[in-house]
């Protein structure tokens, strides 16, 4: 298994992506349980590196895999339930609609944590 990148790179990508709320950075955020709004310094190492992992193994080539069409993405990511009254695929909870950046956004407040 390959060691994680160069950390200061990767945190200037996770922070990147969400602040333009890439699909990618939705799901991997949603993924690995990490809040929209968490900056990539205020992580906890477990925290990062399942990050970390969740891109390289399952949102990256998935996204490749339906060419990052939203309506494609599987039923246990966030990104097809992105809509008023939609439900965490996980905890069926009801999804929250922040703004990060300016940008609507969805998370689950339980399943999500700064
Ligand atoms: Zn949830």
């Amino acid at each position: 298994m390959p060691e994680l990148p160069d950390v200061e790179i990767f945190k200037q990508y996770l922070d990147a992506t969400a602040l333009h709320q890439t699909i990618d950075a939705v799901d991997i955020r949603f993924q690995s349980g990490v809040h929209p709004q968490a900056k990539a310094n205020s992580l906890k190492e477990k925290s990062f590196k399942e990050l970390f992992r969740e891109m390289r193994e399952k949102v990256l080539p998935t996204a490749i895999e339906r060419r990052a069409d939203p309506a494609q993405f599987p039923d246990d990511y966030i990104i097809p339930q992105r809509q008023k009254g939609g439900h965490c695929p996980k905890c069926d909870g009801e999804l929250q609609q922040i703004k990060v950046s300016g940008r609507t956004t969805y998370l689950c407040p339980r399943c999500q944590k700064k």
